[in-house]
């Protein structure tokens, strides 16, 4: 098996190269064939790369053979695509996924006592690394939930930057989802643009040396998007963003257009919509 090294990682690669260029790269989390294929589809016409990003939900719904063919489906493509694991909680999710072929996957320690996150991603974050694979961990607790992510409705905590550097050292880890605002699954009155504290991002990406990830997206308007990246955000997580103008045309479609006709088309809207996030990340022409 490749020794470890930062250049044979994808996502690492990835994620290094759009820390460097002041670009996001989205990080598109995916529940079907359609969703897969419009990331890749949208990242060749673009020409920008791209991570796949499924849940745990995947691995147990869709089984281990759907992981590995989109793997294969994502590496065969003309453009960098990596594929990531996302908020994987459970320790048997971990062990699961160390099995399979992911280029990255998040462990995600962040409703548990900071001490026992340390130890848990030390630990495996340092057999993930003998594989090949990358880790991104949560410090702070981001709040909320999503489609395939069980709700967290214990509080908030917001990364403080000078703990972050000091667990990112600990664990080893190679990025890291701070907490500032951000919650998954959706946002009251006042929006993302309420809530955020952009100072806070920006302070973060100047104490970690390591790429930020942001999660918690949806809705966000183009110039928050474009604010968050100019503090330092360098993975974005984008889910319903690029999911329900397909979702609406398989609702409004299905029973009345034939199934292939159907996949056709709504993997052309799908794709469209990965399309224009790339050129707003500015991930388009980076491949
Ligand atoms: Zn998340």
């Amino acid at each position: 098996m490749a020794a470890w090294s930062l250049e044979n990682n994808r996502t690492r690669s990835i994620l290094h190269n759009a820390q460097q260029g002041k670009y996001a790269v989205g990080a598109y989390n995916c529940y079907n064939v359609d969703g897969v294929m419009a990331v890749v589809r949208a990242a060749e016409a673009k020409k920008s790369p791209a991570i796949i990003q499924l849940f745990p939900w995947t691995l147990h719904f869709q089984g281990p053979e759907f992981v590995r063919y989109v793997v294969n489906y994502a590496h065969a493509a003309s453009v960098p695509i990596a594929v990531h694991l996302d908020h994987c909680i459970k320790p048997a999710d971990i062990e699961l996924a160390l099995t399979l072929p992911f280029d990255s996957i998040m462990i995600d320690g962040s409703t548990m006592e900071e001490s026992e996150n340390v130890a848990i991603c030390a630990q495996n974050i340092d057999r993930a690394h003998k594989l090949g694979i990358s880790v991104e961990v949560e410090m702070g607790r981001i709040e909320g939930g999503e489609d395939g992510l069980p709700h967290v409705d214990m509080g908030a905590i917001f990364t403080k930057p000078e703990e972050a550097k000091e667990f990112m050292e600990r664990t080893g880890a190679d990025f890291l989802a701070p907490s500032f605002g951000n919650i998954h699954g959706g946002y009251g009155p006042g929006g993302a643009e309420k809530l955020w504290n952009t100072d806070l991002l920006h302070t973060i990406s100047k104490t970690v040396s390591q790429p930020l990830v942001l999660h918690g997206t949806h809705p966000v308007s183009d110039e928050l998007f474009l604010k968050a990246i100019d503090c330092g955000a360098s993975k974005i997580n984008v889910n319903r963003t690029v999911r329900d103008d397909y979702t609406d045309f398989v609702a409004a479609n299905a029973g009345k257009l034939e199934l292939t006709v159907l996949k056709v088309q709504g993997v052309d809207i799908y794709t469209k919509s990965v399309e224009r996030v790339m050129d707003l990340f500015r991930s388009s022409g980076k491949a």
